[in-house]
């Protein structure tokens, strides 16, 4: 029989069947008391001030964007190598993302880079925790706080992640995780902004209610808001997700060892580093071919995964080159950033979840070496 190891794949208990089962069978589908319960799991894992759930990790990022008063043609500098979501936010309020290009050893945005892009415009910086590993925090906020920058974590990718002992997500101003099925944690959809900032979490719970005042009468919308609500059956999902947060993580890790193992000593691909003051919180795992490769051989490399039964994806393309960021305005081209091309024509994602065997982690390496 053929072997089909799937990229991705959610990890759903019991428990969660039957919250879910016990939303159905209760009045309330929505607006309910499990997404205030759903957001104490992060209040008291994380020690964060508020937590606000959201509908995806992509609304979370805009309502923040809102609640930061960016505009149209406010400049947020971030990263080119990233799921097109972060960036794509800083547009929902007509502002204009700024790339700069990354370190190519921890594929984080390069902060050395950063002050050269800061214009008058600049009203913001948007780091993102790429893979699991926090960007380099320290070096960002010092910028920030020389040019008077706000700062909005995104750490879709890294819920569990440290940076010198502190969670991802509340590195900055405010922090947004997804719950989208290939995350550490799912709720189908779901996302969730963290903040120590009152201003910040008020707004976000007017922002995803129409704009209602949390306390006002339902009727009553003092600004404009968005339907962004998560509905109770997801919250049901991710309050146990996140009660298992531990179990979830050494299960990532301990697929995350296996390939490590074996990968050790390849020298025709590389991974990203992680700094030793960084605690990774696996998301996906990526190898990276080396200078060698073209980006052609890539593709080839990966239709021939494929074909063996091995789920693969090129990740991240570079969002600078997706075409509507070619076109005007923003008129971005390839060459403006060697350091994320070079990369994105040469990453592969592996099959990565929670229920790889050591034997299904041997069979891709095996496939692939075998195809290098
Ligand atoms: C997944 C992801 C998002 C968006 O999350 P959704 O819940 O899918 O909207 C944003 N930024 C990054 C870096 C992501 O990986």
């Amino acid at each position: 029989m053929k072997r089909e190891i799937t990229l991705s794949s959610q990890d759903i208990t019991q428990a969660e069947i039957d919250e879910v089962v016990a939303v159905l069978r209760s009045e309330r589908l929505s607006l309910g008391p499990r997404i205030p319960a759903f957001e104490q799991e992060f209040v008291k894992r994380l020690g964060v001030k508020h937590a606000i759930a959201c509908n995806s990790g992509t609304s979370g990022l805009h309502m923040v964007w809102r609640a930061m008063g960016i505009g149209p043609g406010d400049e947020v500098i971030t990263t080119p190598f990233s799921f097109i979501a972060s960036s794509n936010s800083i547009m929902f309020q007509g502002g204009r993302p700024v790339f700069v290009d990354i370190d190519p050893q921890t594929w984080q945005i390069d902060p050395a880079r950063i002050e050269a892009a800061i214009t008058p415009r600049t009203r913001a910086l948007l780091p993102v925790d790429v893979f699991g590993v926090a960007a380099e925090m320290d070096a960002i906020n010092a910028i920030a706080r020389k040019h008077n920058l706000r700062v909005l974590e995104d750490s879709c990718e890294a819920l569990g992640a440290t940076y010198r002992g502190r969670w991802c997500g509340l590195l900055g101003e405010a922090g947004v995780f997804g719950f989208y099925p290939n995350k550490q944690i799912t709720t189908g959809e779901g996302g969730m902004v963290v903040t120590n900032n009152d201003e910040i979490a008020f707004l976000c719970r007017a922002y995803r209610n129409q704009g209602r005042d949390p306390t006002a009468d339902w009727l009553a919308h003092a600004r404009l808001g968005f339907n962004y609500r998560m509905n109770d059956v997801q919250a049901a999902i991710g309050i146990h997700q996140m009660r298992r947060l531990d179990e979830i993580l050494a299960k990532r890790d301990r697929v995350a060892g296996f390939y490590r193992e074996r990968l050790r000593d390849e020298p025709r691909l590389s991974l990203q580093r992680v700094p030793e003051h960084c605690r990774i919180s696996w998301f996906v795992f990526v190898v990276r071919l080396s200078d060698d490769y073209s980006a052609e051989q890539r593709l080839t490399i990966i239709e021939r995964l494929r074909a063996a039964g091995v789920g693969c994806q090129v990740y991240f393309p570079a969002i600078h080159l997706q075409p509507f960021y070619q076109e005007p305005p923003l008129s971005y081209r390839r060459g403006m950033f060697p350091i994320t091309e070079a990369l994105c024509d040469r990453t592969i994602a592996l099959p990565f979840h929670n229920h790889l065997s050591e034997a299904d982690v041997d069979y891709v390496v095996r496939t692939l070496r075998s195809l290098l």
